[in-house]
């Protein structure tokens, strides 16, 4: 019913789980994609360009910028990330549910301009369970896991900005929330095919 495709922000701290989530959702939905970001970030071990970022250098990342090829982007951690505007775009008219896991500032970017984007903010039972996930990875020292914390909390007070907060508490459950907004979004009337309704209506006998 719904003709056109819609564009789902979703964003969350690190340790908040929004990538396993986003990888079980799209499993579930082929009706739904992700959006590959731009980065001028190093690639980490197993991350494939073009597939999980296309990885780009500063230099030309800004000329990118200059010509308006973003839907938005924003620096993060010294690095540039953005969302390729003509690739979304031709996604939405395809028809595909578009989801641009994207950090608060360009969510908010995205909100700011755009009136028909679903912002969903992934979120954390408590900060102490956060702290617990983050420790747990083992990964990160003790310097680093305080930095994150503090990022996450500064993230967390911008999660008003957001249609829709979802709780991780289970993976499960979370995409199942998930869905849930998707499926009643897509019944939105405003969303649907007009000549759905008016095909309708040309059923109905009149007086
Ligand atoms: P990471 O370097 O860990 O892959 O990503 C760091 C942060 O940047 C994450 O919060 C991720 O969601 C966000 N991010 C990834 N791609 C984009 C993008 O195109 N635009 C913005 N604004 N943030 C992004």
């Amino acid at each position: 019913m719904a003709n056109k495709g819609m564009l789902i922000v979703l964003s969350g701290p690190s340790g908040s789980g929004k990538g396993t989530i986003v990888s079980r959702l799209l499993q579930e939905r082929d009706d739904t994609v992700l959006s590959i970001s731009m980065t001028t970030r190093d690639p980490r071990p197993g991350e494939v360009d073009g597939v999980h970022y296309f990885f780009t250098s500063r230099e030309d990342f800004e000329k990118m910028q200059s010509l308006g090829a973003f839907l938005e982007s924003a620096e993060y951690n010294g690095n540039y990330y953005g969302t390729p505007e003509s690739t979304v775009r031709n996604l939405l008219d395809e028809g595909k549910n578009v989801l641009l896991e994207i950090e608060v500032q360009g969510a908010e970017k995205v909100m700011d301009f755009r009136s028909d984007v679903i912002s969903i903010f992934i979120t954390i039972p408590s900060m102490e369970e956060l702290e617990r996930r983050l420790r747990g990875r083992g990964t990160e020292d003790d310097e680093t896991i305080r930095s994150r914390l503090a990022v996450a909390k500064r993230e967390l007070q911008r999660a008003f900005r957001y249609d829709y907060v979802v709780i991780n508490d289970e993976v499960e459950k979370a995409v199942q929330r998930i869905n849930t907004i998707i499926e009643a979004e897509q019944m939105r009337f405003a969303r649907m095919d007009n000549d759905y309704i008016r095909g309708v209506l040309d059923h109905v006998e009149t007086e």
